[in-house]
């Protein structure tokens, strides 16, 4: 990693202000290249995926550069996703912390439009938007583009890839000629390249080059997990692990204080490392490490560089690395001195991607680790505590406790047995010996029948791959999913990407929680998981597909009016959403076909909170 800082940049002196207040150290790699020629005034392709940095990497060069003293929007930002777009609403607005008349707004599907109506009548500098409802608010009338000044295509190819390439063209259709363009994309498929050809002019190209790398003797795993519960993931990896010095790497200086701060307060003896540490408190800190005074470090890029201590066996990348580069930097602080060490990768869903890259550049795969459990975690407990009490007696010295003890036993009549018992309950009160602990089960843990993978995060050729699985249907409802009723179908030119793109731009449920759509002359279905709360299905039973209204239902007993190719076919048993939600049964309507055999519906899981809530959402 080279030694560019912020500061090198040229950006202006609120937005470096603000790269200050969070905690940034250095900028990211995508961030040295794009940073310059967005300054620049350049139109720029930036081939990067979530976690590199990317968000920054447009924003803070156009927050330094443009005119915000207009009453309508000066920069407008796309994303595929509800999520996505208040995710870089609000990181926008934290750069321009110190930019008071700059404000950004989110507008995306599934929200009520007044509220948006409402929101767009205050001077907006910034929207970040997704294309179906931008383009409601274009055609409304509510929102005027002639000032824009910059536009920016965020996550491209997933955007496209959801079937808002027609959206998408007509916004830029909409756009000053002379703005400045960028466009980020992970992938670079057809029809992103089709929109850079026709949209982005000239233009610089980024990317993050996958520099092939070697790691040798460090025993490589990666953990999926869900970015709320990656603290709790933390505290059972480490103490899973057999492992003695451990080096935890975050991204910015806060997070090194806030993590080891956590980790402390549950026990372990953890201390920060970053650039903003005094030299001397450094390199103390190092120090500890070394001789075993410390066994947990948890540090930025930067001040890790260098670490060199024997001890240190496992490395955890609690935050992914921007790139190959830092990550085979990071991991290549274990394995020293010839020993074997250990890594830890820990991979949000939203960062699949930025896994298959490390993999692709070390040339070795990184295996799945399981989220370490309760009993497994116990186990560990009972063998520490086991040892710390043979430990304590050979130490010895335990005259005035074992006259204590027997004197409790004779007065009370007790059985010493019953004591050690009561003692052994009394001392695992902190750190309990038989913990209960909260399921965090793996984000893509799915019903039968459902791939492993999800959409987020898969190349071009794997998406395909899925959406013809799904489109062409394996027997029956997936497990977890109900059926819903479309009256929209090849007659009116829909594609199953018109009906993701719809969902999911309307109603904000991503696109990987789509399941399987089937396509017919006047109608199709489509399976999404059970517990989509009402409002959202409002959403849905309002919204249009490609201009034709979408006549969204529950596919429920009746065979919608003048379609013959569906019969009843009731399940057997099962509670579904449905039924509990006051239906006159769960029957279902299916396909008539005499290879289909009659399954019964599996229980419904809905009513389980954590899967209502876990089925929505990106990461
Ligand atoms: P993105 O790729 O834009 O989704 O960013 C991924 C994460 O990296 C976000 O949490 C950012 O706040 C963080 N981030 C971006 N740039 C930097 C940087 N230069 N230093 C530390 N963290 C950063």
């Amino acid at each position: 990693m080279s030694d560019i800082s912020f500061a090198d940049l040229g950006l202006a002196k609120e937005v470096l202000e603000a790269v200050q207040k969070a905690g940034y150290e250095v900028p990211s790699p995508i961030q040295q290249q794009a940073i310059p020629a967005l300054l620049k005034g350049k139109n720029l392709l930036g081939t990067a995926q979530t976690g590199t940095g990317k968000t920054a990497a447009f924003s803070l060069p156009l927050l330094s550069t443009l005119n915000f003293s207009h009453s309508t929007p000066a920069m407008l930002v796309l994303t595929p996703t509800r999520e996505l777009s208040i995710q870089v609403a609000e990181a926008i607005q934290s750069f321009a912390i110190a930019m008071p008349k700059i404000r950004a707004l989110a507008i995306y599907g599934g929200q009520d439009i007044n509220v948006q109506l409402k929101a767009l009548k205050r001077n907006i500098s910034i929207v970040v938007a997704t294309p179906g409802r931008l383009l409601d608010h274009i055609r409304r009338g509510s929102i005027s583009l002639a000032k824009v000044q910059a536009i920016v295509l965020d996550e491209a190819d997933e955007m496209l890839d959801m079937g808002f390439m027609e959206d998408v063209e007509s916004i830029l259709k909409e756009i000053p000629k002379n703005a400045q363009r960028a466009l980020f994309s992970a992938t670079m498929p057809e029809q992103v390249r089709q929109i850079v050809e026709r949209y982005l002019g000239e233009y610089e190209e980024v990317r993050i080059e996958g520099k092939t790398a070697t790691v040798e003797n460090i025993n490589q795993r990666y953990i999926m997990v869900r970015p709320q519960h990656k603290l709790e993931a933390l505290t059972r990896v480490l103490e899973s692990e057999d492992a003695d010095g451990i080096l935890i790497f975050v991204r910015t200086k806060q997070e090194t204080a806030e993590v080891a701060e956590k980790l402390e307060a549950r026990g372990f003896n953890a201390a920060p490392l970053s650039g903003d540490l005094a030299q001397t408190l450094r390199e103390r800190t190092i120090n500890r490490l070394k001789i075993g005074k410390l066994d947990i470090v948890v540090a930025t890029d930067v001040a890790a560089r260098g670490i060199d201590v024997d001890r240190i066996s496992l490395v955890v990348n609690y935050d992914v690395p921007y790139d190959t580069e830092s990550y085979v930097h990071r991991i290549g602080r274990t394995g020293r001195a010839g020993r074997t060490g250990n890594a830890i990768l820990f991979v949000t869903p939203r960062e699949r991607r930025l896994l298959k890259t490390i993999e692709k550049a070390t040339r070795q795969p990184i295996a799945p680790m399981d989220m370490p459990t309760g009993s497994q975690i116990s186990e560990k407990r009972v063998i520490a505590f086991r040892k710390k009490i043979l430990e304590k007696i050979e130490q010895g010295d335990l005259d005035i406790f074992r006259d204590l003890i027997q004197n409790l036993a004779s007065e009370t009549g007790t059985p010493l047995l019953e004591l050690a018992a009561a003692l052994t309950a009394l001392a695992q009160e902190s750190q309990p010996l038989f913990p209960e602990m909260q399921e965090l089960p793996p984000p893509d843990e799915r019903g039968k029948g459902f791939k492993a993978e999800n959409t987020f995060g898969l190349g071009a050729e794997e998406n395909k791959r899925l959406r013809k699985e799904r489109k062409e249907g394996l027997d029956g409802v997936e497990e977890g999913f109900l059926r819903y009723y479309l009256g929209v179908g090849r007659k009116d030119r829909v594609s199953p990407k018109d009906i993701v793109g719809a969902i999911a731009g309307e109603s904000g449920i991503s696109s990987s929680e789509i399941g399987r759509i089937k396509l017919f002359d006047k109608f199709s279905t489509v399976e999404l998981p059970e517990g989509i709360p009402d409002p959202l299905l409002q959403i849905l039973e309002n919204m249009y597909i490609r201009g034709n209204p979408s006549k969204f239902r529950l596919m429920t007993e009746e065979p919608p009016k003048g379609i013959k190719e569906f019969v009843v076919r009731r399940s057997t048993s099962r509670d579904s959403v449905f039924s509990r939600k006051g239906k006159s049964n769960s029957g279902r309507i299916e396909k008539t076909s005499s290879r289909r055999r009659e399954r019964p519906f599996k229980e419904s899981r809905g009513d389980t909170p954590f899967r209502k809530t876990r089925r929505f959402g990106r990461h």
